[in-house]
């Protein structure tokens, strides 16, 4: 049997390394030396207004995140359980709580003692009503401020009150932030991190772009480690460094045919969220099914390029509230028509993860409708996020193998 030739890694993981690691001793020093004021924000937050403000931000769902690559998640999630918080719920939620409670961190390993100390909290619940709830459990323990931005959810058509109400709250939380920040809210500084934010989420989408080319020279597991920078750093120079020296790199792939998938002959759409667990053993499994995917609904989401310093309330309240995962089915329907022809997508993979119903679109027939419009044949699997043992790994790999020979045939 011929031999599979190797992925080839991307060389940018070490500036990726070291971008995230600063960005992690800026936290730790804010930390220990209060320098500097310590917001927590969801990962789709207003990161652009707390970065104008002098704040460091850390994002508990990327911590989340942390928790489920390192497979450490299972070993938390039933200390949150047991404290009443239903293992049904959110499993970064469980999981990131679960390892406070054990007072546990991979951030230990860089030196901190534990996640860093909030001053203030602030979510929108664009994303989930969840955020609220994990976010009101640090507040109650740390007794410190918590805001809140409400978006509705499932939004159809973006109407102009929805954007004015979700602007104002913008601007309603800053008298609040001023009473915490150890700088004044200031239009100009506000104008200059959406303006960096704009160009970090443009390279950021160019990246992902670079997939469009065949063969692609990256892939969903690479996107998911790479988006790091964009998710926490979203509005500071850093990302906009970062994502250059990435598209350069990837831009020279392309020059010169080098693929993410050593040989690319299916190209797949992921929907919904990672198995964070199994990000590396998936990466190996689909590139040895000459398989790449070349798309998906997670690393897409934090393309924010309507942000617009010239308006940046109303600007931010539609870059946040056209996002994906906040608005309703019908708009999805033309968002993934749109993504499976312009990547060339031969099928789709539907992530049906277990606690997260707002990242998972196949559970009231989007599935079926796109199939009868698109004609992409799709699969469903079933898993989650962080939970493991929600994952059922021998009949997932299998229905993956007979879907992808099925479209290995179609061809
Ligand atoms: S969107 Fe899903 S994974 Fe993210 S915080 Fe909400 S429930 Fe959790």
């Amino acid at each position: 049997m011929q031999e599979k030739p190797e992925i080839v890694k991307l060389q940018s993981v070490g500036n990726l390394r070291v971008t995230m690691d600063d960005y992690f001793n800026r936290l730790k020093t804010a930390d220990e030396t209060k320098n500097k004021k310590i917001v927590w924000c969801t990962s789709v937050g207003p990161a652009e207004l707390l970065y104008s403000m002098g704040f460091e931000v850390y994002f508990p769902e990327n911590h989340g995140a942390m928790l489920g690559a390192s497979k450490t998640a299972d070993k938390y999630i039933p200390t949150a359980v047991a404290h009443g918080f239903s293992p049904d719920i959110c499993s970064y939620l469980t999981s990131d709580i679960g390892a406070f409670l054990q007072n546990e961190t991979p951030l230990q390993k860089s030196g901190f003692k534990s996640v860093p100390t909030p001053d203030i909290l602030v979510y929108n619940t664009n994303q989930c009503r969840e955020v609220g709830d994990w976010f009101s459990y640090y507040a109650r323990y740390f007794k410190v401020p918590i805001l809140e931005i409400n978006t509705p959810l499932c939004i159809n058509e973006l109407t102009p009150s929805i954007i004015k109400s979700v602007a104002e709250q913008f601007k309603e939380i800053i008298p609040e932030l001023e009473k915490v920040a150890t700088q004044k809210f200031d239009i100009d500084k506000f104008r200059e991190t959406i303006k960096l934010s704009h160009d970090g989420c443009v390279l950021w989408r160019q990246v992902l772009e670079t997939a469009k080319n065949k063969p692609s020279p990256i892939n969903f597991f690479d996107s998911a480690i790479h988006m790091g920078p964009i998710v926490v750093m979203r509005g500071t120079q850093h990302a906009v460094d970062y994502y250059k020296i990435l598209l350069a790199e990837l831009q020279e792939r392309v020059r010169n045919g080098i693929s993410a998938v050593p040989n690319e002959k299916l190209r797949l759409y992921w929907d919904g969220m990672p198995l964070w667990y199994k990000l590396s053993s998936n990466a190996k499994m689909f590139a040895s099914l000459d398989t790449c995917i070349v798309a998906s609904t997670y690393c897409n989401s934090w393309i924010f390029d309507a942000l617009d310093p010239a308006d940046p309330f109303e600007s931010s309240a539609l870059a946040y509230c056209k996002l994906f995962i906040v608005r309703a089915d019908e708009e999805k329907e033309k968002v993934l028509t749109n993504l499976l022809s312009e990547f060339s997508i031969d099928g789709i993979i539907y992530h049906e993860s277990k606690t997260c119903p707002r990242n998972s679109n196949n559970r009231y027939g989007l599935q079926n409708r796109l199939l009868e419009k698109t004609k992409v044949p799709f699969i469903e699997i079933h898993g989650d996020l962080n939970d493991s043992r929600c994952y059922s790994e021998e009949q997932s790999i299998i229905s993956i193998e007979t879907f992808i020979q099925q479209l290995a045939n179609r061809k």
